[in-house]
């Protein structure tokens, strides 16, 4: 059986093939190469005529932290790999490679994988952030653990949503709204109420339980199964739920045209709209301070310190720069040293990590 760097690929049952993500270290979190191997194990999967269901699950205690910020060279990454759809441009200039990037391998993919002519099941524990929700949204079923959480904090970075935009058909258009202008996590019971999710389990019965569903749904006949699907998504499209979700990328591509426009920087993070990671970075260091605005904590706390405005900070580093004309004291020094360590330790997973 073909062997991945950061997939695991398994057959729990007969006729269910398991795609497993198996970056844990970093929640496993998206890079390029995570991608395209989940890409090439779905493929494997769809084309193996004995396997009739898909589950897509997760290693570790989240399913998956988003997309890699850590990652750098994107684009030449780009490049190590064949690409799957017919656009071009991956390493033109200003705004036109993050869209050819993004057109292949985020809505590429997830078009891709939602149309995969078998059942899907995916299979969420802990946080799901971001780009997580693009890996389970194209997924026909979900089952969820108790702990399971979902977000898309993007708006804090600039971004109108992630790039597969399905908030609206999945959440429908308030709760849609309020996620994404909150950016609050969602919890199981909630989003199986909003019919997100089809239903929630104890995380120890996580495996068994979706293991169990895929054994029977592997009972049918697997052209019933795949007309059945194709019914449901061709009934979606011609609701417009293709063309929504086209027509949306291309708002978000402007989001990432504005960013790139300040800061040369595809995302903007500014520390005034990550509260929670600031308070968090304090916390862990043992100030208490209440959630209140980042830069007059900070300011109040060591007033030797200069903030300057966060632009560019794909790194999500805080620019605390030092005055040039007054020293700066032994613990503002320490201080900014271990916020710049912590971030460095936490990015990508600070957002899984945060306490609040
Ligand atoms: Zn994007």
């Amino acid at each position: 059986m073909k062997t991945f760097e950061t997939i695991l690929y398994e057959a729990p049952a007969e006729h269910v093939a398991r795609i497993v993500l198996n970056r844990p270290e970093t929640r496993n979190a998206q890079d390029t190469n995570l991608l395209y191997e989940l890409n090439e194990a779905f493929d494997l999967a769809a084309q193996d005529d004995q396997v009739k269901v898909i589950i897509l699950a997760a290693k570790g205690p989240h399913f998956s932290a988003g997309h890699d910020l850590r990652e750098r060279d994107t684009y030449q990454h780009m490049s190590e790999h064949k690409t799957v759809g017919t656009w071009c441009g991956f390493t033109c200039a200003g705004a036109e490679a993050q869209m050819a990037r993004e057109k292949e391998i985020y809505i590429g993919f997830c078009e891709r994988w939602r149309n995969i002519p078998k059942p899907t099941i995916a299979a969420v524990q802990g946080r799901c952030v971001a780009g997580g929700l693009m890996l389970i949204w194209p997924c026909d079923i979900i089952i969820a653990a108790h702990d399971a959480e979902f977000c898309d904090p993007v708006v804090s970075f600039g971004i109108g949503g992630v790039e597969f935009f399905a908030h609206p058909w999945e959440l429908g258009p308030r709760k849609a709204k309020e996620l994404l202008f909150t950016g609050r996590k969602m919890g199981a019971e909630e989003a199986e109420r909003l019919g997100m999710v089809n239903k929630v389990v104890p995380l120890d019965d996580l495996r068994t339980e979706t293991r169990a569903l895929a054994a029977e749904i592997a009972t049918k006949h697997p052209f019933a199964l795949r007309q059945a699907k194709r019914a449901v998504n061709q009934t979606l499209d011609v609701m417009g739920f293709y063309a929504a979700v086209q027509a949306v990328f291309d708002i978000h591509q402007t989001g990432h045209g504005n960013a790139l426009s300040e800061s040369g920087l595809p995302i903007t993070i500014s520390i005034a709209t990550n509260q929670s990671l600031v308070a968090c970075l304090l916390t862990r260091h043992g100030i208490g301070v209440p959630l209140i605005d980042p830069f007059t904590m900070l300011s109040g706390l060591f007033p030797d310190l200069v903030m300057l405005p966060l632009s560019p900070a794909i790194e999500m580093r805080p620019r605390l720069v030092f005055p040039p004309n007054r020293p700066l004291s032994i613990a503002a020094r320490e201080f900014v040293e271990a916020v710049v360590e912590t971030v460095d330790e936490l990015v990508p997973q600070s957002r899984l990590l945060h306490p609040l």
